[in-house]
C-alpha cells in the first residue's frame, strides 16, 4: 500500500508526530490471547527494563490501559496504603499539581513542597522537608513537561535514602522523560517509575506503564481505591497468564514494540530547555522530529513576529 505522510507535524507533549512504519505496525487485528500478541506484551515488559537500567529480578514493569495520568493514579491508588500513610508530594508546575489533585480524591494524607514552575527542586529544601518529618512515599515529576524542567531525580533519590526509613516509597513521574533521558534503576532507589506508550518512545496513546520495584508492588494487594486501576492486581494477572485484565490496546501495543525497535536503531538523546516568566509558549521536541522540522518551524515563528511586530532574537533564522 502506498501510504504518504499527509498530516502536520505535531509540536504538542503528546499525542505526537510517529514514523510511518509505527503507524503501519497498526495494520493488523491479534486477538488478546493471541500467542503473537502475548509474546509482544512479554517483550515489551522486558525492553522497558532494560531501558530503564533495572534487573528483572528486583524490578517489573506493569503495563495499564489509558493515557499516563492512569498510571500514575493507579501508582498512588495501589502504592499508598489506606491507613498510617503520609506522602510528600514535590512539585514545580502542572503534572505535580495534578499529582495533589490525585491524592485529594483519593484521600490521601500528603504534604506538598512547591517550588516556582520557573526553578528546578530545590535539593537543600527537600533535604530539610525529608528531615522534618517521616514520609511513607515521596512523589516527584522528572521532567516538568508544562516548562520542559528537569528535576535532579537522583539527588532526591538519595536524600529519601538517606533520611525516609527503609520503606519510604519514591515514585517517579517519568513521563516525558523516560526513553530520552537516560536513567538508572540499579541503585534500587526508584521504587516506582511512571511513563505511556506516546511520548519519548514515540508510540500512539493507549496505555503507560509504571516499572515497580516487585517487593514494594507484593506488599500493596488490596490498598488499591479503584478496580481497573489496580497495579497489583493488573500485576499478578499479567503473571499468570500473561494477558491484560481487561480489553488490551493491541494496536498500541503492536505499534509500541515497532517504535521501541526504531528507538534501539537511534540511540539519540533529546534535552528540555528552561523557560522564563514572561509570556512564552511551548514547543514539544519529542516524536518523529528532525532538525529541518525545527528550522522550518523557526523560519513560521520568525514569520509570525515579524507580522505582529514582535522583536525576537531569532538573529540566526533566515
Ligand atoms: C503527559 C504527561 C502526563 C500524563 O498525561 P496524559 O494526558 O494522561 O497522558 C503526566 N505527567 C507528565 C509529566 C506528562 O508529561
Amino acid at each position: 500500500m502506498d501510504v504518504k505522510e499527509i498530516d502536520s507535524k505535531l509540536f504538542t507533549p503528546g499525542p505526537l508526530t510517529t514514523s510511518m512504519t509505527v503507524k503501519q505496525a497498526m495494520l493488523h487485528d491479534l486477538g488478546s490471547r493471541d500467542t503473537v500478541f502475548i509474546n509482544i506484551v512479554a517483550h515489551i515488559r522486558q525492553k522497558l527494563l532494560e531501558i530503564a537500567d533495572a534487573s528483572s529480578d528486583d524490578y517489573t514493569a506493569v503495563l495499564i490501559q489509558g493515557s499516563g495520568t492512569y498510571a500514575v493514579e493507579a501508582t498512588f491508588s495501589t502504592s499508598v496504603p489506606q491507613k498510617n500513610a503520609k506522602v510528600l508530594i514535590i512539585e514545580n508546575g502542572a503534572y505535580g499539581q495534578r499529582m495533589i489533585k490525585m491524592c485529594d480524591i483519593l484521600h490521601i494524607d500528603y504534604d506538598t513542597l512547591s517550588f516556582s514552575e520557573t526553578e528546578q527542586v530545590n535539593c537543600k529544601s527537600v533535604e530539610e522537608k525529608l528531615k522534618s518529618t517521616k514520609y511513607t512515599h515521596v512523589a516527584v515529576v522528572h521532567c516538568e513537561t508544562s516548562s520542559g524542567i528537569l528535576n535532579p531525580i537522583e539527588q532526591i533519590a538519595a536524600l529519601v535514602q538517606q533520611y525516609g526509613s527503609d520503606n519510604t516509597a519514591f515514585i517517579v513521574d517519568s513521563m516525558s522523560a523516560f526513553g530520552a533521558i537516560p536513567v538508572s534503576l540499579k541503585n534500587g532507589l526508584i521504587t516506582f517509575l511512571i511513563s505511556s506508550a506516546n511520548k519519548c518512545i514515540e508510540g500512539i496513546p493507549g496505555f503507560a506503564f509504571v516499572i515497580c520495584k516487585r517487593a514494594y508492588l507484593l506488599k500493596c494487594q488490596g490498598n488499591s481505591r479503584s478496580l481497573a486501576l489496580d497495579l497489583y492486581d493488573q500485576y499478578q494477572y499479567m503473571e499468570k497468564s500473561r494477558q491484560f485484565r481487561f480489553t488490551p490496546p493491541t494496536h498500541a501495543i503492536i505499534a509500541f514494540k515497532q517504535a521501541l525497535d526504531e528507538l534501539e536503531e537511534e540511540g539519540q538523546l533529546i534535552y528540555p530547555g528552561k523557560t522564563t516568566v514572561t509570556d512564552c509558549f511551548r514547543i514539544g521536541n519529542i516524536g518523529r522530529l528532525y532538525s529541518t522540522d525545527m528550522e522550518i518551524l523557526a523560519k513560521c515563528i520568525k514569520d509570525v513576529c515579524v507580522e505582529m511586530n514582535i522583536d525576537l532574537p531569532l538573529k540566526n533564522v533566515d
